[in-house]
């Protein structure tokens, strides 16, 4: 007699499909903002181990998009700064350790703050901007380079100003406030109050230039309020405050198949999945969020998802052990010049380890002929290091995918985030376009959410107090970054 296999059916309020920080942020905030049952649902064995762990763990606040001719993507990041500090600070207390400071009386700009298990490092990124007798300008035969490279200058230094300089007070009563779109586009003054010649990157452009013979050209060299992150700290911290509001986390689901209800307007009626274990599950929810990164082609057509999908793949060097203690990024108007140094720390047991990503923003298009080519960013390593000191280091490379949406009129890549929902459907689609995005995209998605699906605001807890039990489960749940992963498995640490 053939056997017949029962099948688990399970309701909650909202099914959130993917757990990477897309998903995990959403949940976490909806749960500490509502009595809903939520439930997440990740394909891989662990949460994070896909972009959301493969990252070079640049928080962006804006700085590598203030010298674009559009100025939304630099919004974009300084908004999610303000969504940042109003809507985790407080909360997540010492961790999410970024908050208003006073630089001058009552006038009011964010700071990172240092604190050992804090999200972002305290030490900056330093923008190195190039100017007109810049190895990249001077060996070029176009004489446009040198307008191109002063627009962009111009847009830089203007921009940072108005956000992060002197020009707008963040602080208004209780709440910080951005500065917005039209105060930062208005802004002409050319003074930027965050110049900051830090010795160790001058040395790092002195021995850039030496290498193409030259002496010490003029840069600008701009103190921002970037850093690096320890993106398996927020994601872990996330868990915990999410698996504290009692949102579930189940691993290793696959999906068979979405039962659609196509009479009126598309509705999921539930997921056909299948258990790590191998068992059939049927879920039902009122809502469906799907937050699944490179994984959302094989759903796009039943989800009808407007905007069109583009997956690129870039490349990225780790050294270990660091090559120097300063994080840096070369903004220039030619792409090959385009060279970012990060430093990561992370505790291994009683270890720390301290590591730099390499990347210079290549990408080739997934799926093409495209090689990808990480010469480029080891000419440029060899350059601003030397080649002793860097092939000195254990040096590992790793590719890693990048999903964005790209608006149909302009074929533009956009580094923005996007959320899709039809008024009457029950399902949301959303994709963060940048990791430091979170804040933003879980802000906006619970929005949405709530035009979607009718349930009562709580008001949340005040602080995350998080337990031993809780912190373990979320160590467990959670992959290490995936540099982290590479070196343990080395014989080096
Ligand atoms: C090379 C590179 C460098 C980057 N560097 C930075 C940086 O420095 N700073 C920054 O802010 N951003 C950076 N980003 C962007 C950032 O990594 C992503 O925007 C962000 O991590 C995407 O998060 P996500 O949750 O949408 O996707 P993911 O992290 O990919 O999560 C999606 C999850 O969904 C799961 N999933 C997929 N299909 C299914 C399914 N059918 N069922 C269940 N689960 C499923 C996946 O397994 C995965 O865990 C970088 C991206 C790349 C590619």
């Amino acid at each position: 007699m053939p056997q017949i296999e029962a099948s688990q059916i399970e309701y909650v309020d909202v099914l959130v499909i993917g757990g990477g920080v897309a998903g995990i942020a959403i949940a976490e905030f909806l749960a500490r903002h509502s009595n809903l049952s939520i439930k997440v649902i990740e394909k891989s064995a662990q949460l994070g181990n896909l972009a959301s762990g493969k990252l070079e763990g640049w928080f962006h606040t804006g700085a590598l998009y203030s010298g674009q001719d559009d100025a939304q993507t630099f919004i974009n990041c300084v908004n999610g700064v303000e969504d940042l500090i109003n809507l985790y600070t407080s909360y997540f207390k010492g961790r999410c350790n970024i908050n208003l400071e006073e630089k001058q009386k009552d006038f009011f700009t964010p700071k990172i703050q240092t604190h050992p298990q804090g999200w972002f490092n305290d030490q900056p990124v330093y923008i190195i901007h190039p100017q007109t007798d810049a190895p990249e300008i001077q060996l070029s035969h176009l004489k446009s380079d040198a307008v191109q490279i002063n627009i962009q200058r111009n847009r830089v230094l203007g921009r940072l100003e108005v956000a992060y300089g002197k020009q707008h007070n963040w602080k208004n009563g209780n709440h910080c406030i951005a500065p917005i779109y039209a105060q930062i586009e208005n802004y002409e003054g050319l003074n930027c109050s965050l110049i900051d010649s830090s010795e160790t990157v001058r040395n790092l452009c002195r021995q850039f230039d030496a290498s193409y013979g030259m002496k010490l050209t003029n840069y600008d060299i701009i103190q921002t309020l970037d850093s690096s992150m320890n993106t398996s700290n927020i994601l872990r911290d996330l868990v915990v405050s999410s698996l504290a509001q009692g949102v579930t986390f189940e691993t290793g689901v696959t999906i068979d198949k979405l039962l659609m209800d196509r009479y009126g307007p598309i509705r999921i009626k539930s997921l056909l999945c299948h258990t790590e274990k191998g068992l059939p599950k049927r879920l039902k929810a009122k809502l469906f969020i799907f937050a699944v990164g490179e994984g959302f082609t094989p759903f796009l057509s039943d989800l009808q998802v407007r905007a069109r999908l583009k997956k690129s793949r870039s490349a990225m060097v780790v050294a270990y052990p660091a090559l120097v203690d300063t994080n840096f990024v070369r903004m220039s108007t030619k792409n090959r010049f385009h060279f970012n140094h990060f430093i990561q720390q992370r505790e291994q047991g009683e270890n720390k380890i301290i590591y730099s990503m390499l990347a210079d923003s290549g990408y080739a298009i997934d799926g093409g002929n495209d090689e990808l080519d990480i010469e480029p960013i080891l000419d440029s390593a060899e350059r601003y290091f030397g080649k002793n000191e860097l092939y000195n280091r254990q040096l590992f490379s790793y590719e890693c995918v990048k999903t964005e949406f790209i608006s149909e009129e302009e074929q533009k890549r956009r580094y923005s985030y996007w959320i899709e929902s039809n008024p009457q459907s029950n399902y949301l689609c959303v994709l963060p376009g940048k990791f430091s995005f979170f804040p933003t995209v879980a802000f906006q998605a619970y929005q949405r959410i709530k035009t979607l699906i009718d349930f009562d605001d709580c008001s949340p807890p005040v602080c995350f107090e998080p337990n031993n039990s809780l912190k373990q489960q979320a160590v467990a749940l959670v992959a290490d970054s995936y540099p982290l992963q590479i070196l343990s498995h080395s014989s080096s640490i």
